[in-house]
């Protein structure tokens, strides 16, 4: 029956297009389960229409002075701030998580586009006077081209935002390609930058999965590629995009620690857990998805504080006022999810909260799960290594700092890590040594601002630069150095070597 529904096509050249490759995938409505809409598969047509768009809109686009350009995002940062409740629905519509957070995911979004606003600034070269005598030496920062953004279903409005704005504000044009999952958001907000008065080609929506994926990796006439979503996908689009000779930026999955010495604040510590692990269920990747307690006092204090604040979180639509947690994206995750709760009790893990049996009235074919807690996970478990992306917080007992710092550092993910303590030598030591990207002191979730730039490390990220912030915009340029002299200061004659200045 869906068939029949209203799809959603491609935003190209400034033209709503329905495409041509016959293939599209259903949109549900996470809460209900019920399929909503019907989203476009791009083939190779449709990708290569999106990126000879933006290839047309470049020159003229790069040579837009940039002040004008900030223009058009001042705008754009209006009416998407007029539109933020708008986007919040549609993203608690596709995606289940809450109306609040949505907002709040659309506000962090707005962040980014706001510091683009400033990008003249930012994009000023370096002068040096005499670098020889009577030759100058100054710098330029030119865009690099048409650039790709492929971004995951969790923030289907703010992680676009972390790309594009810097990318078009820079100079370059754009081709994003969203999750296939919660596509609409990103559709809505090209609208509006169309609106803002950025040229047709400038910003293009191309819908699709892995298909037009490969092949924006592989087209000659994409410079640099922005990837946000799983690792083994991570790993790939930035092994296949270099070989193409392309920039690259891949971010990747996580499993944040949060480590709890004895002397913090246990009350603020477990708020603190509880809104970080199952805040948009789970869906993040700056959750907080290890709880790491220094002692077992910690330990059981915290289990204690757990499952009392536990069960009064209300799981329910997102649409739900009252709702502190959505269901989860898709029934396919959902049952991975499960798969893994499953798992962590066969593994040896105690689970302190089992969410398995939730019900939710009126929500019966939505994608519910409760938050879930295990105690006593160790390292070698499953549940431990791999990110679960769902509401089930894993929490590891260890005798000492010494030994939890070696826990963080030893995970393969390094995006965020936190330690709650009230101790500043012992802050100063964990920031110091502690191996991820961003990290939190007595902050469950350290997402830089937007003029600051986000960014893991270790198998969290691929490539060389972070994201948006004065990472974004070294990405989306390339720098070029120029030395120069004017005929009447030439000495006469021509030169065979080098010369000290
Ligand atoms: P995903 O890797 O499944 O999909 C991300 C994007 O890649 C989507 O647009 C999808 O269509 C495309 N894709 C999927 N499989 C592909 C394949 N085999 N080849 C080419 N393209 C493919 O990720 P997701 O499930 O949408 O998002 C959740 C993941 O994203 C989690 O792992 C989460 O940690 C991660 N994430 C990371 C960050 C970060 O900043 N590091 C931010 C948000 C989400």
């Amino acid at each position: 029956a869906w068939r029949s529904m209203k799809t959603l096509g491609h935003l190209i050249d400034g033209e709503h297009v329905r495409g041509a490759s016959g293939r599209t995938a259903p949109v549900y409505d996470p809460a209900t389960g019920q399929v909503t809409k019907e989203v476009a598969l791009a083939g190779p047509a449709e990708v290569e229409a999106a990126v000879a768009a933006a290839f047309r809109a470049l020159p003229a686009w790069a040579a837009t002075p940039p002040a004008r350009r900030a223009r058009a995002m001042f705008r754009f940062r209006e009416l998407v701030e007029a539109r933020a409740d708008e986007l919040a629905a549609l993203i608690t519509s596709e995606h289940g998580k809450i109306r609040s957070d949505a907002r709040g995911s659309v506000a962090r979004g707005l962040e980014v586009v706001e510091f683009a606003c400033g990008l003249p600034q930012l994009l000023k070269g370096e002068f040096s006077e005499n670098v020889g005598t009577a030759v100058d030496g100054f710098t330029l920062r030119q865009p690099l081209g048409v650039c790709a953004g492929i971004t995951p279903f969790n923030f289907p409005a703010m992680v676009p935002m972390w790309m594009f704005p810097v990318a078009i504000g820079c100079g370059n044009t754009f081709v994003l390609k969203p999750s296939e999952r919660d596509p609409s958001a990103a559709s809505r907000l090209a609208e509006l930058a169309l609106e803002a008065g950025f040229p047709p080609g400038v910003l293009n929506v191309v819908n699709g999965d892995r298909e037009a994926v490969e092949v924006l990796l592989a087209h000659p006439a994409v410079s640099a590629v922005s990837f946000v979503g799983s690792t083994p996908v991570a790993e790939h689009v930035h092994r296949t995009a270099s070989a193409h000779g392309k920039r690259v930026q891949a971010l990747g999955g996580a499993k944040n620690h949060a480590v709890v010495m004895p002397d913090a604040d246990l009350e603020q510590a477990a708020d603190a857990l509880v809104g970080a692990a199952y805040g948009s269920a789970g869906e993040r990747c700056m959750a907080v998805s290890v709880a790491v307690a220094v002692g077992d006092a910690v330990a059981d204090a915290l289990v204690g504080r757990l499952r009392d604040r536990i069960p009064r979180l209300r799981v329910g639509p997102g649409s739900d006022p009252e709702a502190d947690m959505g269901p989860l994206v898709t029934a396919e995750h959902l049952a991975r999810v499960r798969g893994y709760v499953d798992l962590g009790v066969r593994e040896g893990a105690t689970l302190a909260v089992d969410g398995r049996g939730l019900r939710v009235a009126g929500g019966e074919g939505g994608f519910f799960l409760g938050p879930c807690l295990f105690d006593r996970v160790t390292p070698e478990m499953r549940i431990y290594r791999e990110e679960i992306f769902g509401p089930v917080l894993s929490l590891v007992r260890v005798p000492s700092v010494e030994r939890a710092l070696e826990l963080v550092n030893r995970h393969e993910y390094g995006n965020g890590a936190a330690v709650f303590t009230r101790d500043g030598d012992v802050a100063r030591e964990f920031v110091s040594r502690v191996q991820s990207g961003m990290v939190g002191v007595n902050v469950p979730i350290p997402v830089p601002v937007g003029f600051h730039s986000f960014g893991g490390w270790k198998r969290s990220l691929f490539g060389d630069h972070a994201i948006y912030g004065a990472e974004g915009v070294h990405f989306y340029t390339k720098l070029k150095t120029v030395t120069a002299r004017w005929p009447s200061a030439v000495a006469k004659g021509p030169e065979f070597s080098f010369r000290e200045r």
